[in-house]
């Protein structure tokens, strides 16, 4: 693979062959602080693809952006419609939270979602270049399910360690794609640790956050794409929800290569939002600022939104430093702010996320009101989940408008047409429900 020039550690600046025997993290400084960078030669790539630096005859996924991504071999990419999801304005909440304009990218709209695919579909191709046949990850359920359907899209072994707390929905689907779905009786921290030592014992390709190189370089495909959709000029101000810190390390990363070869001429302010019981980034990222100290003190997470429940982040460091080059800010917001805003995403817009997702646009919302970001400016947040993942997270979101009736024409007239008309509008007022 002649683009990729190798896996770089930040920390002690050393660079592994790309195709050599160090496939997870720097050996010298460990997983937390020697998460590895696929590093390319942009040269090569502009020789290679010269004017085509993006495929445009390959619509529907991805592959797109070969010229980007670490794997040569397109055959072993699973042949699934990966990304290429919608981006979708929301000039009403624009004007009532005094922006130029909003927007919400659904990538609940992937084949498994989740924004997951876009990483387990690389890690999987690249899995196959390197000769593997068994895939592993640790996941609080979403990374487990996009990996049982990347590898049973390709034909490869997939083995998941999931918490047995892990939503249904997400549990049924590891299921229904043939994994082999190993129930962890503790957190999603406690999974993960069991996940790379069973990794360790038996050679599987770990697929987990922070230990696998490849994982970013899929999750840097949603920057490319609105770049794209907006011409090469995109939105000021990017929201992400933020667990691990992989996702939003992968955005980073998009943008500046997209910026490091000159496609767009200016890199977005990136935010990452946490859940308040689960923010130990955006603690992390305010000592940062202060003193310039990255230390991340784990903690014991509590949020409803599953996917973003996580104590101990994996790549929380690589997240700190990219989020601080873009000039943005990790912050909280609260569960009953995601609440809002995932019911106001699904009851005035018709787009329908797990509350992990709705995270993003709670964010959103909050960095408007706040004033964090400009009035002058163009904000957009991802949608990482679809809501049928998680549906009893979005059952306490919502308000079901329930009118009980026996199968009778009379009995429906008595449902007043004031009981039916009383149904939601569109309220930002949060909190009030
Ligand atoms: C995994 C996930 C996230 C967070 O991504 P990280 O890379 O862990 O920060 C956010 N939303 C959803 C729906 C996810 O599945
Ligand atoms: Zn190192």
């Amino acid at each position: 693979m002649n683009r990729l020039l190798g896996l770089h550690c930040d920390s002690c600046s050393l660079t592994y062959a790309a195709d050599g025997a160090v496939q997870s993290y720097c050996p010298d400084c460990g997983p937390e602080w020697g998460t590895l960078e696929c590093k390319y030669d942009f040269e090569t790539i502009r020789k290679q693809f010269r004017d085509q630096l993006i495929d445009e005859t390959e619509p529907v996924s991805i592959l797109r952006y070969k010229a980007f991504l670490p794997f040569d071999n397109l055959r072993s990419f699973p042949r699934l419609r990966i990304g290429c999801t919608p981006i979708y304005s929301l000039p009403r909440l624009a004007r009532s939270l005094n922006l130029t304009a909003c927007f919400i990218k659904d990538d609940g709209l992937n084949p498994t979602g989740s924004y997951k695919d876009r990483a387990s579909s690389v890690v999987v191709a690249r899995a196959i270049e390197l000769k593997h046949s068994t895939v592993a990850c640790a996941s609080t359920g979403n990374a487990a399910a996009s990996l049982a359907g990347c590898c049973a899209a390709s034909g490869l072994r997939c083995i998941v360690f999931v918490p047995s707390t892990a939503p249904k929905a997400k549990l049924i689907q590891i299921g229904a794609f043939g994994a082999h779905l190993i129930s962890v009786t503790g957190s999603y921290d406690q999974a993960f640790d069991l996940s790379m030592e069973a990794c360790q014992e038996y050679g599987w390709f770990n697929r987990s956050a922070g230990l696998n190189p490849y994982l970013v370089e899929g999750k840097k495909t949603g920057a490319f794409e609105v770049c794209e959709t907006f011409h090469f000029d995109p939105p000021e101000c990017i929201f992400v929800s933020v667990g691990d810190g992989s996702i939003i390390t992968g955005l980073c990363k998009g943008f500046q290569e997209f910026h490091g070869i000159g496609l767009i001429e200016r890199v977005p302010r990136i935010y990452g939002v946490q859940a308040q019981g689960a923010a130990p980034l955006a603690e992390a990222f305010q000592q940062f600022l202060r003193n310039g100290s990255l230390i991340i003190n784990p903690i014991e997470a509590h949020t409803f939104a599953d996917s973003i429940c996580v104590g101990k982040p994996r790549e929380g460091i690589r997240a700190i430093k990219s989020v601080a080059a873009t000039n943005g800010t990790i912050f909280s917001v609260s569960d009953d702010s995601i609440r809002h805003a995932l019911r106001y995403a699904a009851s005035s817009r018709g787009i329908f996320c797990e509350p992990a997702g709705a995270t993003a646009l709670a964010g959103m919302i909050h960095a408007a009101e706040s004033g964090i970001i400009k009035s002058n400016e163009r904000a957009l947040a991802f949608m990482t989940g679809n809501g049928l993942k998680d549906i009893t997270g979005v059952q306490e979101s919502v308000d079901v408008l329930l009118h009980q009736v026996s199968p009778d024409i009379e009995a429906f007239k008595k449902i007043t047409l004031g009981e039916l008309n009383s149904g939601s509008d569109d309220r930002i007022n949060r909190g009030a429900r």
